[in-house]
């Protein structure tokens, strides 16, 4: 299992791209589905190469992405 778990609010995304760019394993790309304010998110094209660098996350203007690490997930509380 990855130490990590790479997420993205696909309903903050605006699409603009700047994931896409600058993810230095050319994980992200662009969805052809549109999110609930109308835009084409990013999404995770190829998960298996990501290197949990970050990058992404800062870039982002909306604060869409975040990285988590599995040990944490797994002791946040319940929604129920
Ligand atoms: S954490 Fe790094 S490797 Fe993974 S998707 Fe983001 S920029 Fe790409
Ligand atoms: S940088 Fe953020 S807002 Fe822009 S496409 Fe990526 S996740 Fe969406």
């Amino acid at each position: 299992m990855k130490p990590y778990n790479h997420q993205i609010e696909t309903n903050r995304c605006k699409g603009c791209g700047l994931c896409v760019a600058v993810c230095p394993k050319h994980v992200l790309e662009i969805s052809g589905k549109v999110n609930v304010k109308g835009y084409f998110p990013a999404f995770q094209a190829r998960p298996e190469d990501c290197i949990f660098c970050t990058t992404c996350c800062i870039m982002c203007p909306d604060v869409a992405i975040r990285i988590v690490k599995e040990s944490e997930k797994a002791a946040e509380p319940s929604a129920a």
